[in-house]
């Protein structure tokens, strides 16, 4: 199980991101773009850039926003300037990723949306203002050699853009590591992509090509969030009750349904507390995904759950789900004492604090279909044993007639 979670966790991380840039350095190297890209190059990458800035904007996602306009603005300065705003434009756009990861996502139309904005574009312009009036010092900040070392010398990056795409990968790590989202690898890969633009020096198609990879990968992560916004549960992960409408729409011939649904629920949240309920739903809804047999779990609503098992008969199912109950109720669930609402405020005891091992139990009710037409009755004929498994004393798998 744990195995499968790894492989899940780097096929999470890589995809569709790490995927994209790989096989496009390929294609780089099999010269597979060289007759096309340099002529296609202004078109498709004015055409990725405004789609991904239009979806981010739409789907009000601020911090893809100003990843993607850092993104634009480096390509325009690239595009007017050349050489001369290499050295800024390599030392901004990793800092700006950076940025971007660490934003908390806040309103695009609003002040914190704007100011953003306005501190974006100030950079070219104070950049430009440096390189006018401070031309040696400038150079110094912007392309200075700070270590001889042979390995940076090897890159064709400044050593301050070098360590600013260090420092930029740091802390998207920390914020992928934090919160595992599907935007922040997005920004890992986008600030790969956008090293492999900046090292392959200055205008010209390669860069381009890099930035609007960059640019494609942060504007599918905004797809990939507003999908996972409308299809998934917040709380426990699991695809929620549109996934399972349509699910059930598209379902077709043998099929078996199974509602799961947390015993004595309304009693365990008022006496341990609304945080520690939903503590329970998550560690529910991940047995439950773990039950096997095809078994697919969604959150239906509240405290239950729906387990479907598309061409299976019940007398398959019935096994994982025997099982899945059974891990549920032998997990034992600590409840901190801070959990807990307190009913005599004053001095906490010290064997109050030690954390409390709690049980809970499913009950689950089950029915089969064998034809599309029937899977909405299917649906009600679980529920029916479903509330048959309550009344014969809950904590077990019901199969309904
Ligand atoms: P039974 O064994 O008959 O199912 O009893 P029950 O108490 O589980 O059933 P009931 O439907 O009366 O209570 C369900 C409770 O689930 C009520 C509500 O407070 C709680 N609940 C629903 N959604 C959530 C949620 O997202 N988080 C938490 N913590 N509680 C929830
Ligand atoms: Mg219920
Ligand atoms: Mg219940």
């Amino acid at each position: 199980m744990a195995r499968r979670d790894w492989i899940r966790g780097v096929a999470a991380f890589c995809l569709p991101g790490g995927a994209l840039l790989l096989l496009l350095s390929l294609a780089v190297r099999a010269g597979l773009l060289t007759a096309w890209w340099p002529r296609a190059a202004p078109y498709v990458s004015g055409t990725v850039l405004i789609a991904a800035i239009l979806l981010a904007w739409r789907f009000r996602r601020s911090r893809a926003l100003y990843a993607l306009m850092a993104i634009a603005l480096t390509e325009v300065l690239l595009e007017r300037l050349g050489m001369r705003a290499f050295g800024a434009a390599a030392l901004l756009l990793p800092l700006n990723l950076a940025a971007a990861g660490l934003l908390r996502e806040r309103g695009v139309i609003s002040r914190a949306g704007l100011l953003r904005l306005v501190a974006l574009l100030l950079q070219p312009a104070l950049a430009a203002a440096a390189l006018l009036l401070l031309p040696a010092a400038s150079a110094t900040f912007f392309l200075g050699r700070f270590s001889s070392s042979e390995w940076m010398a090897r890159s064709g990056l400044p050593q301050p853009s070098l360590a600013a795409f260090a420092v930029a990968a740091v802390a998207l790590s920390v914020g992928y590591g934090i919160r595992r989202s599907a935007q922040d690898s997005a920004l890992i890969w986008a600030l790969a992509s956008a090293f492999l633009a900046l090292d392959s020096r200055g205008s010209g198609p390669l860069p381009a090509l890099y930035l609007t990879a960059a640019a494609l990968i942060v504007g599918l992560s905004v797809v990939e969030t507003s999908h996972r916004l409308a299809y998934r549960d917040e709380l426990t992960g699991l695809p929620g009750r549109r996934a399972l409408e349509e699910a059930l729409a598209s379902a077709g011939g043998q099929t078996t349904v199974a509602m799961v649904d947390v015993d004595h629920f309304k009693r365990f949240n008022d006496r341990y507390g609304h945080d520690a309920g939903d503590e329970v739903l998550k560690m529910v809804a991940a047995r439950l995904s773990e039950a096997g047999g095809g078994g697919q779990a969604f959150r239906y609503g509240g405290e239950e759950f729906t387990i479907l098992f598309p061409g299976r008969r019940a007398e398959q199912a019935l096994p994982h789900l025997e099982r899945a109950r059974r891990t549920v109720a032998a997990q034992s669930f600590a409840i901190r004492a801070s959990q807990r609402p307190r009913k005599k405020p004053g001095r906490p005891e010290p064997s109050r604090t030690k954390p409390r091992r709690v049980f809970v139990s499913v009950s689950i009710g089950v029915a089969e279909s064998s034809s599309s037409q029937d899977i909405l009755s299917a649906m009600k004929g679980a529920d029916r044993a479903l509330y048959r498994a309550k009344g014969e004393g809950r904590n077990r798998v019901v199969l309904g007639r």
